[in-house]
Parts: C-alpha cells; sequence; structure tokens
C-alpha cells in the first residue's frame, strides 16, 4: 500500500523519462498511488534547475496526460516549492494556479544566492563555519513550517548532503524545528534521496526522526526521484527506520487534505 509523492520530469532541466515512465516504474514497484512535484516556477528566471516562467501549463498537461492514459491509475498533482523568505506570496499566487492533491515546501536556499544542495557551490563550506551553514538552514526551515504554506515539507536535513555536519549532539538544530513542526500540524518527509549522494544516510537522520516522532509529527515517505529507475528507491530501507523508530502510519494526499494510512 505504499506510496511516492516526490516525483520529478525533464521540465526542471535535471530529471530524466516522461512521466509515463515513472509511472510504469511506480506500477512495477508495486506501489498503488504517486504524485509528481516538480520544481516551481519562479516569477522570473531564478536559476537553472526548474521549469521556465511560463511553463506550468506545459507541466499541467503533462500530468494530465499520464492521468489519461492511465485512468485506474491514482496519479496526484503536486508541486515542490522553494520556501524563499519574501517569495511567500509567489507560493500563495502558485496554489491558485491548478487543483493541486498537495505543495511541498523545500529549503534549498540558505540566501538568495545560495542554494545549499548546489554543487556549484561546494567552496563555500569551506569559507564559513559549518555550525553558521546549519544554523542558517534550519532557521530557515523552521520559518517555512511557520509560514503554513505546505503540506508536507521536503528533506528536512537536507543541509548534510554533501557530509558536511556539526560536532557532537545536533539536537540543538533539530529541536526549534521540530517544535515549531508539532506546533504547526506539519507534516514531514522522510526521503531516501539522501542515499544517492555523498552523505549515503535518509533524510532525516534517525536521531531527527525519533524526535519527530516522541512529539507525534507525521510523516510520508517518498524517493524523490530524478528518473523512473529512482522511483520508490529503498523503500524497504525507509518503511523499516520508520517502523522501528515507532511510527504506524504513513499519510496520503488528495486535494491537499492529509490522510493517515497504516503501514502495512
Ligand atoms: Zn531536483
Ligand atoms: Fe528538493
Ligand atoms: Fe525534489
Ligand atoms: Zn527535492
Amino acid at each position: 500500500m505504499r506510496t511516492d509523492y516526490h516525483l520529478h520530469t525533464p521540465l526542471c532541466g535535471h530529471a530524466t523519462g516522461a512521466p509515463r515512465d515513472y509511472v510504469l516504474a511506480a506500477q512495477q514497484a508495486g506501489l498503488v498511488e504517486i504524485g509528481f512535484s516538480d520544481h516551481n516556477p519562479m516569477p522570473t528566471q531564478f536559476d537553472d534547475w526548474r521549469m521556465a516562467p511560463d511553463q506550468l501549463p506545459h507541466y499541467l498537461e503533462s500530468i494530465r496526460d499520464a492521468q489519461r492514459e492511465f485512468p485506474d491509475y491514482r496519479i496526484r498533482l503536486g508541486l515542490e516549492c522553494d520556501f524563499i523568505p519574501a517569495f511567500e506570496g509567489h507560493v500563495r499566487y502558485l496554489a491558485d494556479q491548478a487543483d493541486w492533491d498537495y505543495l511541498i515546501g523545500a529549503v534549498h536556499y540558505i540566501t538568495p544566492e545560495w542554494d545549499v544542495d548546489n554543487p556549484k557551490h561546494l567552496k563555500r563550506w569551506t569559507e564559513q563555519p559549518v555550525d553558521e551553514i546549519w544554523q542558517a538552514y534550519f532557521d530557515t526551515y523552521t520559518r517555512m513550517i511557520k509560514s503554513c504554506l505546505f503540506d508536507f515539507l521536503a528533506h528536512p536535513d537536507l543541509v548534510k548532503k554533501f557530509g558536511h555536519r556539526p560536532e557532537g549532539d545536533l539536537s540543538r538544530f533539530y529541536r526549534p524545528m521540530l517544535d515549531a513542526a508539532a506546533e504547526a500540524g506539519a507534516v514531514l518527509e522522510v526521503s531516501t534521496a539522501g542515499l544517492r549522494k555523498d552523505v549515503k544516510e535518509i533524510y532525516p537522520s534517525r536521531d531527527f526522526l525519533v524526535a519527530a516522532h516522541q512529539r507525534h509529527i507525521p510523516i510520508v515517505i517518498n524517493s524523490d526521484a530524478h528518473a523512473p529507475g529512482e522511483v520508490a528507491y529503498e523503500f524497504d530501507l525507509a518503511y523499516d527506520l520508520v517502523r522501528e523508530v515507532g511510527y504506524t502510519e504513513v499519510m496520503r494526499f488528495e486535494k491537499r487534505k492529509a490522510v493517515p494510512v497504516k503501514i502495512a
């Protein structure tokens, strides 16, 4: 009864495979439901890893085509939206542009010029204390949670992607964010994408997930696939992890409503 709600399309410029290829891969993997969530357009050409400002209709049409081709398979419509302070109004605008099943909130930018997961900026990690970079990331993530603009929040500790980690117990970074998530009733993503990156670890870490479970924060398990072969990537590991931590439910999404379902 598994789902995967974080799938990209070639429109973002760094994913391969047509939506129909992701659907076929999902059926092959035994998923009961999937959803596409490509990177949101910005008001202007913002960077080189998202659809152009005028391509949203094209994205919507490509998902509609897949839904028409597979009428008996549940294909949800989502969008992975960057949370960047000062662009909250743009997210509200996007929310009105389609009948979304969910909007994903994501922090990639920790300053207006630094998308922290972009290998192009790896040198910056040597120019500033890792503690400061982590703090900037988690402060922005906490602001994103408090904005209540999104249905669930992506890859919670993405900042670890390249393996840079501050010394010692990291709960000092997690705590304010998790408290905000509990208070806001936010849903957090458990993403197997981290297993494909230098850090070789699920987002978020086990410690983080234990603390999330203590606060009864609901979760959704996704692959963040940028290729059909990544759909449901290493889901057995993710389901084992969340079960070990104590989770018995994951969330489903439809028309911007979240519903819990039992993990088999
Ligand atoms: Zn991407
Ligand atoms: Fe992302
Ligand atoms: Fe993504
Ligand atoms: Zn992502």
